[in-house]
């Protein structure tokens, strides 16, 4: 599914648009001229949907050569080793996150969790592999792009969101940071935090991406700020914003 001249959607489930396993967070397809990338990779219960998807799109999936991790929660990074694996890329993430995902981690990963609460089947099985370390800041080159790693959390520990300018537009890969209409992710898991968050909310602010696209639910094509004021707008007035 391409949304914009430089990205697709191959991976996407039950909280986005359907178009792979339901437990799927979306999957964003970057196209670098030659090469590319994918940022996240699913939960890993159906790899194969999203490389049905990405074949779909006419790009070989040989030529991705990185998949950057928003960070570990399972619905994100499941599906790195096998999508690794299917385009032999290397996988990324900040440090903490790369620490998580490369040793199986399921505590850290809240994991366990998320299978008692539901959001995944008993027998889900999550498969570790190797990742390479980010730092906030750092920037990386694919093709003729260049992402931009930022980290932010509050979400989880580890979170990062990805920055990218194309014909003079600020893009935003906002993971599990600010979603549409200024909602944002808390959940009762060891590493949340609020303070973070608000940090986080702030960082975003002074971006003031034109084109917002979050891990779940929908994306904004113009104005993608508009989201993360609102968030602002509600810290602001001491609130919280909506989960
Ligand atoms: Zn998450």
């Amino acid at each position: 599914m391409q949304i914009h001249e430089r990205i697709h959607i191959v991976g996407s489930g039950i909280s986005g648009f359907g178009i792979s396993n339901e437990t799927d967070c979306t999957v964003y397809l970057i196209d670098g001229a030659g090469e590319y990338a994918l940022i996240d990779a699913g939960a890993g219960i159906q790899p194969e949907r999203i490389l049905k998807n990405i074949e779909k799109t006419g790009i070989d999936r040989m030529k991705i050569s990185s998949i950057f991790l928003t960070h570990g929660h399972g619905d994100h990074s499941g599906g790195a080793a096998a999508l690794s694996h299917a385009c032999q890329a290397k996988v990324c993430a900040l440090r903490e996150t790369a620490e998580y995902v490369s040793t199986g981690n399921l505590e850290a990963l809240s994991i366990r969790e998320a299978i008692r609460a539901g959001m995944y089947a008993k027998d889900y099985a999550f498969d570790a592999c190797p990742v390479l370390p980010l730092e906030d800041g750092e920037k990386i080159k694919v093709g003729d792009l260049c992402l931009k790693v930022l980290r932010t959390e509050g979400h989880c520990s580890g979170h990062a969101c990805y920055e990218m300018k194309f014909d003079k537009k600020k893009i935003l890969f906002s993971g599990d940071a600010v979603f549409n209409y200024g909602k944002i992710s808390l959940q009762a898991i060891w590493d949340c935090d609020l303070q973070k968050y608000i940090r986080t909310c702030r960082v975003l602010e002074q971006i003031r991406p034109d084109i917002l696209l979050p891990s779940h639910g929908a994306f904004l094509m113009e104005k993608g700020y508009t989201y993360i004021e609102k968030a602002m707008e509600e810290i602001r007035r001491l609130r919280i914003p909506e989960s």
